[in-house]
């Protein structure tokens, strides 16, 4: 089926229900079907056909939401573009998927002729305003332009760096996608018409397939304007449109519990309406999930995912979320275990899976996992060996459930023992000043690599303090051999710390 047809269904079955809501914008699902409709409609008459790949790039606004579904009933492939590329990058997707037709927001306009310059492929430009409400009200029509695809068909380009080399692009097909949506109504929220979703992450990323999973089921979706917000803009859109259910990483769920704690807000009564709120993308550590359950209750619910198997490889349910007994305890240092209708296991370097508890690579099978990588196929048979596909994470499974260590790219191999920074940070993050930490490995004469902890404190820490700390806390091997104090980690936009920037301004040092 076309995944853009889940759409066409809703606007039939709940055609006078609040679809969008964008700040002054409120649309129904009859009127925001109208309007994928004739944005279909608008950019077949630029001569866009089947199968051919339509990027984006934008902060989060509702016009996303119409391009995604238009594309998709038109079969079109989206290339989703991170709205902080600058213009090389920008060209460097564009010719990479070889793009016919670029959407941008009204900010974008410069920079997308800049990288249109050296995309021969391109035919059209789109940019939200005028251009785009022109091609919408133009292109007016009855008919539902979705066409046939083949469940095979990609539909989405997700690019991801995966472990090495420049950003490739995950082919995610319509059988993919739906799997994925469906799995997450099963798995991560069950959703009706009655619930709101608010979209805080980037629609260039995970919440796009969430907002995919919105409009299956009738939900009205909440977009902030602008874009982006802070923890207590988030707090008072949570109360005001009665929000049930939203995607964050750990770092906006952090800066959340901070923000009831100041109001003195906290537990299930605070936020009633919220039921769940999907974290992932990156760790959550214990200690900050412990004090995101006291704050909010039962609402937390874990995905472990990448682009390849988009957000659906492991999941930490609603109700493993419990601070009463130890063995559920324990279990919030891990990511769950597998997805409905998902295999997951953890193998050694020849693919052997390994016993319980044993540290080795992720590897994830099932009817999420991607085609492979658009025009790469080398790194497609190597991602996708005997079946499997390799997520390039470390993790050991225990009794079932998948405990992260690290990216094997993260994977710190000092004086020949091999050091998983997750666990290095989770002992510093015990101690009382250190606020945010990364751990990562520096060439070292003497070692190969070096452990080095870069800190944020909330207090005053000092190196001779938390050496001392790590001593009595870790073996010799793991303990960081030199601090970093900086005032901020660099993040991406889908919240992960940029440990290869920290490195690369820390190598030189
Ligand atoms: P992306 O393809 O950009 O979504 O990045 C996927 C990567 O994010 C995974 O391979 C993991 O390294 C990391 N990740 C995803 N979910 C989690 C999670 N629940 N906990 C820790 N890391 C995660």
């Amino acid at each position: 089926m076309n995944i853009g047809r889940l759409l066409s269904e809703t606007a039939r079955h709940h055609a006078d229900h609040p679809a969008l809501r964008y700040g002054d914008v409120e649309l129904t699902y009859r009127e925001l079907d109208g309007r994928v409709n004739a944005l279909a409609h608008g950019l077949r008459g630029l001569g866009i056909k089947q199968g051919e790949r339509a990027a984006f790039i934008a902060w989060n606004r509702a016009e996303i939401i119409e391009w995604l579904f238009a594309s998709f009933k038109l079969g079109l492939v989206v290339v989703p573009l991170n709205a902080r590329y600058n213009a090389d990058e920008i060209a460097y997707h564009l010719q990479d998927a070889e793009v016919s037709v670029v959407m941008h927001g009204p900010e974008f306009g410069e920079i997308v002729h800049a990288a249109r310059a050296q995309s021969p492929s391109v035919r059209a430009v789109v940019g939200v305003g005028a251009d785009y409400e022109a091609l919408v009200n133009e292109s007016r029509s009855e008919t539902d332009p979705v066409v046939e695809v083949s469940p095979d068909d990609p539909c989405w380009l997700f690019y991801t760096s995966g472990t090495t080399g420049r950003p490739k692009g995950a082919m995610l097909t319509h059988a993919n996608l739906l799997f994925a949506v469906v799995g997450w109504a099963a798995d991560l929220t069950p959703l009706t018409p009655d619930d709101v979703t608010l979209h805080l992450a980037p629609l260039t990323h995970g919440a796009g397939f969430q907002a995919i999973v919105a409009v299956a089921k009738g939900c009205a979706q909440v977009i902030p304007v602008p874009a982006s917000v802070t923890a207590a803009e988030t707090l008072d859109l949570l109360v005001d449109h009665g929000v049930t259910n939203t995607w964050m990483v750990p770092t906006q769920v952090v800066r959340l519990v901070a923000e009831l704690r100041e109001r003195s807000t906290t537990g299930p009564a605070a936020l009633p309406a919220l039921h769940s709120i999907v974290y992932g993308g990156a760790p959550f550590h214990v200690d900050d999930l412990i004090a995101a359950i006291e704050a909010l209750g039962p609402a937390l619910v874990q995905l472990y995912g990448q682009g390849e198997t988009p957000m659906t490889a492991t999941y930490l349910r609603h109700a493993e979320h419990r601070l009463d007994d130890p063995a559920f305890v324990t279990r919030l240092a891990s990511a769950g275990v597998a997805r409905t209708g998902m295999e997951v296991r953890v193998v050694g370097p020849d693919d052997p899976p390994l016993p319980d508890g044993e540290p080795g690579e992720i590897v994830v099978r099932g009817p999420a996992v991607m085609k492979g990588y658009w025009r790469r196929p080398e790194e497609t048979a190597d991602a996708l060996r005997s079946g499997w596909l390799h997520t390039g994470d470390v993790g050991a499974l225990r009794d079932g459930y998948l405990f992260l260590l690290d990216r094997m790219k993260d994977l710190i191999i000092s004086g020949g023992s091999n050091v998983y920074a997750r666990e290095v940070e989770e002992v510093l993050l015990n101690h009382p000043a250190v606020a945010e930490v990364a751990v990562i490995g520096l060439p070292d004469r003497d070692w190969g690599e070096r452990v080095v902890a870069v800190v944020v404190a909330n207090g005053t820490a000092d190196a001779d303090g938390l050496t001392a700390f790590a001593r009595e806390r870790m073996a010799a091997y793991k303990r960081p051999k030199q601090y970093e104090f900086v005032t901020e980690l660099p993040r991406s936009a889908y919240g992960k710390v940029l440990k290869r920037e920290l490195r690369d301004s820390l190598v030189n040092i």
